[in-house]
């Protein structure tokens, strides 16, 4: 298993969610455009923002778990569950490259 392949990767995708994130923070907290006066407009835009806050939350755990597994890798816990000590497995870290403990735990958790 490559760590310097997957903490690149890790960086990379750190990269892309904080660009999102940051168009997504523009889209909400700076506003050009009046309030508009129409109610239905009024509506339909508070949706949206919801909606938008809702993808900056996603994004903001995503980050989390990303800038976690970047401290694991740091440390040489990467590939321990933070749970039981054991082994997460290549396989699991391969389809979840943020996992931070191994199926069973993660299993017994949910
Ligand atoms: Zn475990």
């Amino acid at each position: 298993m490559d760590l310097e392949q997957i903490k690149s990767e890790l960086l990379s995708s750190k990269a892309e969610i904080e660009s999102r994130l940051e168009r997504t923070h523009k889209h909400i907290y700076q506003k050009d455009e009046p309030v508009s006066a129409n109610f239905s407009e009024q509506i339909k835009q508070t949706e949206n923002d919801q909606l938008v806050r809702a993808l900056e939350e996603e994004g903001l755990d995503e980050l989390r778990h990303i800038n976690n597994a970047l401290q694991r890798l740091e440390t040489g816990d990467y590939l321990r569950c933070s749970s039981c000590g054991g082994e997460i497995g290549e396989q699991r870290l391969s389809a979840i490259p943020f996992a931070d403990q191994c199926i069973g735990c993660a299993d017994s958790a949910s």
